[in-house]
Formats: structure tokens, sequence, C-alpha cells
């Protein structure tokens, strides 16, 4: 960690990073938010220059690419000082949050870069203390909140065991942080590395190492409009997140396996033993409960065997993380 009496503040350029799905109800809201945030932090000296707000919309079907591209087309004499600079990334279609997020943060510049949702959810109040922190020495801060209460109990419930089952796989990982983060130009450029196709963010960033520091902030609920992550794909997210950091599964799945055919062959025993003894064997249902339970364990062996092919067959294929559309504002290559 560098020398606590000499931070590294003002940043240099500070970028923003927001996927945008279906937010035009909201987008407005945040664009004001985060011009008075801009002023603050100027005023309080943790930055040097207004951000640039890089606002990547995923295949929206509403009106958000229309504001974005208003925003950013705005002219600079026409806004304050401190007001952001917008630049709109329009993704082909539809990506997903990860892939949206990905091609924010590998496009935006900047020395640092600030990952949020579009709704708000991730408390911009947060942010002075998450660039102190960078001014600290660390390269990465997570946002972590630091309680669930504008979520339903199911949803805390089931994080709680997510993060739970995600440790006890191995999988390292800041519980109860999502993707409200600030990355260093330095952990950015490690994370170009990483050119997985099937990336889940949260878990590689924990891979890249450095200084990281935690900020916690209270999560208000969504600001406007409904989440944009329904059930299945929040399921998804879930077991991409196991089964891109850990093998464990397979290796469950034969020790489950080890200890059916363990089982068998001591029922084996005991059907000899009693036939010896004169005692028939009535069991109909025994043979019945056995032959589902092995089934059942074969099953589900194969499909996380499944899984780990459909992973290696989609890495195999190389095949393009996102494909951006269009770019509007500041041009790409003078940067903020
Ligand atoms: N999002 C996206 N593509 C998608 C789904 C979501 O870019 O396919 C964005 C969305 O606009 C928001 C962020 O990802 O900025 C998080 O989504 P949401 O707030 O709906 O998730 P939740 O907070 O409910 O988990
Ligand atoms: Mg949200």
């Amino acid at each position: 960690m560098s020398d606590p009496d000499t931070p590294r503040l003002p940043l240099g350029r500070l970028s923003f990073v927001i996927p945008c799905y279906n937010e035009a109800e909201g987008l407005p809201e945040l664009l004001r938010r985060l011009g008075d945030l801009s002023d603050e932090l100027l005023s309080k000296g943790l930055i040097a220059a207004p951000p640039l707000l890089v606002l990547v919309d995923d295949g929206s079907t509403d009106a958000t690419w229309e504001i974005i591209e208003k925003a950013a087309q705005a002219p600079a004499s026409e806004a304050g000082a401190g007001t952001p600079r917008v630049r709109g990334v329009r993704l082909s279609r539809n990506h997903g949050h990860q892939a949206a997020l990905l091609a924010g943060l590998l496009s935006a510049p900047g020395d640092v870069l600030i990952s949020m949702d579009a709704d708000l959810q991730d408390d911009p109040a947060a942010i002075p203390r998450m660039i102190e922190a960078h001014g600290r020495g660390a390269e990465i801060v997570f946002g972590v909140r630091s309680s669930r209460q504008a979520d339903t109990a199911f949803k805390r419930r089931s994080a709680r065991m997510y993060y739970e089952t995600l440790r006890s796989m191995g999988v390292d990982i800041v519980a109860d942080h999502a993707d409200y983060r600030l990355m260093s130009r330095r952990a950015i450029e490690t994370l170009r590395r990483y050119d997985e196709v099937n990336l889940f963010l949260r878990g590689i960033v924990r891979q890249i190492g450095f200084d990281t520091e935690i900020v916690e902030y209270e999560r208000p609920e969504r600001f406007a409009g409904e989440s944009k992550y329904p059930l299945g794909k929040m399921l998804a997210l879930a077991l991409d997140g196991v089964t891109s950091f850990s093998i464990r599964p397979l290796r469950y799945a034969t020790w489950i396996g080890l200890a059916a055919a363990g089982m068998s062959f001591l029922m084996v025993l005991y059907s000899v033993v009693g036939w010896a003894m004169g005692r028939t064997v009535e069991g109909w249902a025994s043979i019945v409960v056995a032959v589902f339970m092995l089934g059942g364990f074969q099953l589900i062996a194969l499909g996380i065997i499944g899984e780990y092919v459909g992973k290696i067959y989609m890495e195999t294929k190389r095949r393009p993380r996102f494909i951006v559309d269009e770019i509007v504002g500041p041009d790409p290559e003078d940067g903020p």
C-alpha cells in the first residue's frame, strides 16, 4: 500500500460505467443525481475534472437509447462546468448485464472506473468514500450492502445461502457485493487479460488481487421500473458463479456415486445373508426406491458434467462477448 501521507488524490480522470436495460423511466433522475455528485466531488477536491458517464445500452426496447443519445449530444457549453459528459455505447442486442458491464469496462477511458447499476440501487452517496479508499492505495474498492432491508425475505435468504454455497465450493467472493465497485486503470488492464467468454465479473475481480478495500452502503429500493433480473436469470448467474470457478461439484458427484455404489454392495451382502438364513426378500419397495435413487444420482451427475461440457463448448467457440452497434458522445480516442 502506498504511503497514507501522500494520498493519490484528486483523481486524474474518473469514468462511470453503467449498463442500462429498459431504464428510460429512471435515467433522467440518475443523470441528475450523478450531476450533483460531480459537483460534490469537485468541491471536495476528490476529482480534478468532471467525470465521464459511459452508459451502455444493452439492447433496450424502450426510450433508453434516445435519452442516452440526447445526453451525449448536449453541447458542453450548455451544461455547467462541473456537469459530467456522457458517452453512449449501444450494443447490437440484449447481451445480459455481465456482458454489458464488461463492454463498458473494457471501452471506457479514464484512470479510475466506477461501475454501478442504472436504477440508483448502488447509492451514489458511497462514492466519496470509495474514492478516498482508492486514495489510500486500494486498486479495487468493493461496494458492499450493509443491510438487505429493501430485498424480499426470499431474496435475502437465497442470497445468504448462495454466498455460503460458493464459499463451501472454494470460490473466493465478497459477500453482498454485486457489481458496484471502483477499479483503477491497473486493475482494468489486468481484467482485460481474462478473456474467457463466460465471465462472472464479481468472481474474476477477486482473482485479480492487488490491494482492495470494502465500502459499505445502504441499498435502497429500485428508483423506477422493475428488476431486469427475474428469478431465472438470477439462477443462471448463480450457477455460472459456481461452475466458472470450481470443479468441486464434479467431485461431489463422484463421492455420491461412490457412496451409492457402496450402499448397493451392502444391500447385496444383506440379501445374500438373508437368503442363506432362509429369509425370502419381500422388498419390492426397497428395490423401487433404490432404482429411483440411483437413477436420480446418475442424472444429477450427468447434469453437472453437462454444465461443464457446455462451458467448454462455449469457450472453444471463442465467440465475441458483446457486439457494439454504435458509440455516441466524446470521441473515444481523446478520453474524458
Ligand atoms: N441490466 C442489463 N442487461 C440485462 C439486465 C439488466 O444491462 O439484461 C442492467 C440493468 O439496467 C441495471 C443492472 O443491470 O442497471 C442491474 O439490473 P437490475 O437492477 O434489474 O437487477 P437487480 O438489482 O434487481 O438485481
Ligand atoms: Mg437493481
